[in-house]
């Protein structure tokens, strides 16, 4: 746990008593203030009280008028589509609003750090897409690399509740646009933007207050490094605007989509070949096709900005090569999860929307694939330019038949279960094939979750395999 610095004696409300915010108010608690507790629902309560902590209702008229600051979670609306009457109270009472991100790093740095040798170093990756699987891949390079790394944020752990830094580590966080926009400390040593498509917008406003979010993650603290994609036309504004000349390495650009021009740090990955130059010579290249655990331009785009990070922090690239062929993947991302007769199975539960599944499609050859469930708003439009690679569908969810209207362009068979898609695409997979479980939507119509669904995916196949439980 990091106790919270500067909040001694202080009382300090905290809104929204899921996982980040449990774990802020108990490291509020270690750094000695006295947080006062709430939630709209009564079983959170009951768990925070179990614990000892004070609860009081923030929504009671006064509730601000003895608290230093109003500590709320990323769920919680702070401004779009209309903020949270809480949160409009503490700016009534004059009270600042803050998160469990801005926490750490205003209490990440210690007295101890003055006998390192290396001073621990935070990395930080935000964008719409494979925030995940690179901050997990980067840990995962450092790991291999011997070097000390913690991992946490939206992934995994809460950022409060990492362990105080040790000499020479590199603390790695996952970060969303909710977190970035209410962060009041936001201080990376590593900055690292993936990409930028629309998501959320109307808890920002609109793309452009989306973009504001993520931007403040290179705008607030000043980064030594920036690692940023620029496939689209914000991280060239960004890259742009963080790089003092044409040549300044402050800045890494990264491109799945072309070669880049000038004589800048570049990390680049076209037709699954990693390359990165700097001051217009390459210095280091990698075969990404060879690497299982990353398939797919977009997890290349995920490859490239792991690496682009672990040369900044001065592995060499052989070590990064190893390292990526050792990566297993996330589960429910693009995950192997058994192969037989030539035929691969894949889990990518987590392509809840077609963008997702748009992405996870194009990765592979020749795909029979097990989609369907609560279809999101805007259809199944803007997949059909993917589908060649498709042998076949296979539709699963409560209206298996009505999504399989949206799928003209190829094959479908109504499976309604997962039990009956896995059998069916057992059944037909030819050698060289991957049976993809990519949904393009919700899971909530048969699952709790994308990851029950991708669960029960990896269970059957690896039942009707053969092969232990993973
Ligand atoms: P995030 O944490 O940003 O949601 P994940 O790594 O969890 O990202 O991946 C979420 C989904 O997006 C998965 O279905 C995955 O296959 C897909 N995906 C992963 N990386 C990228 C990328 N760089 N661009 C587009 N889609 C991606």
């Amino acid at each position: 746990m990091i106790p919270v610095q500067g909040v001694a004696t202080l009382q300090i409300a905290v809104l929204g008593l899921g996982r980040s915010g449990l774990t802020a108010a108990r490291a509020l608690r270690e750094g000695g203030a006295l947080p006062l507790l709430w939630d709209d629902n009564p079983e959170a309560r009951a768990r925070a009280e179990a614990e000892g902590f004070t609860l009081r209702d923030l929504a009671k008229p006064g509730a601000f008028d003895d608290v230093a600051m109003l500590v709320v979670s990323p769920g919680i609306p702070h401004l779009y589509p209309a903020p949270n009457p809480v949160i409009k109270a503490a700016w009534e009472a004059g009270v600042p609003v803050e998160n469990d991100v801005g926490l750490f790093f205003r209490s990440f740095a210690t007295r101890d750090w003055d006998s390192f040798d290396q001073p621990p170093r935070v990395v930080a990756v935000t964008g719409s897409n494979g925030k995940s699987t690179t901050a997990a891949l980067i840990h995962h390079i450092l790991e291999h690399a011997n070097r000390p790394t913690q991992l946490a944020g939206n992934i995994g752990r809460g950022v409060l509740d990492l362990d105080p830094g040790i000499d020479g580590e590199v603390v790695v966080l996952e970060l969303s646009s909710y977190q970035t926009e209410l962060a009041r400390a936001l201080t990376p040593d590593v900055a690292v933007l993936t990409n930028l498509s629309p998501d959320h917008l109307d808890r920002h406003g609109g793309k452009g207050g989306y973009f504001a979010a993520k931007r403040r993650l290179f705008a607030e603290g000043g980064p030594e490094r920036c690692v940023i994609g620029v496939d689209e036309d914000e991280g060239c504004f960004l890259a742009n605007q963080m790089a003092e000349t044409p040549a300044d390495d402050r800045v890494i650009r990264i491109s799945v989509e072309r070669k880049l021009q000038g004589g800048g740090w570049q990390v680049t990955a076209r037709k699954g070949y990693l390359a990165e130059w700097r001051k217009g010579r390459q210095v280091g290249s990698i075969d990404l096709r060879q690497v299982k655990g990353l398939p797919g331009a977009h997890n290349h785009q995920n490859a490239c900005a792991a690496y682009a990070v672990a040369r900044t922090l001065g592995l060499a690239p052989r070590v990064i090569e190893q390292a990526l062929h050792s990566f297993a993947g996330l589960p429910h991302r693009s995950q192997i999860v058994g192969e037989k007769d030539g035929v691969t199975f894949v889990n990518d539960s987590k392509a809840t929307n077609v963008d997702s599944a748009r992405m996870a499609l194009r990765a592979f050859d020749r795909v029979r694939w097990i989609c369907g469930g609560l279809e999101k708003e805007g259809g199944l439009g803007g997949l059909q330019d993917t589908l060649g690679s498709v042998a076949k569908a296979y539709v699963i969810g409560r209206e298996a038949a009505h999504f399989a209207l949206g799928l003209k362009e190829v094959e479908a068979e109504i499976c309604t279960t997962m039990e009956a898609a896995v059998d069916r695409a057992l059944a037909e997979a030819q050698p060289g094939e991957t049976v993809l479980l990519a949904p393009a939507a919700a899971s909530f119509d048969q699952y709790d979750s994308f990851e029950k669904r991708g669960e029960h995916f990896t269970a059957l196949v690896r039942e009707r395999l053969g092969l232990d439980p993973l």
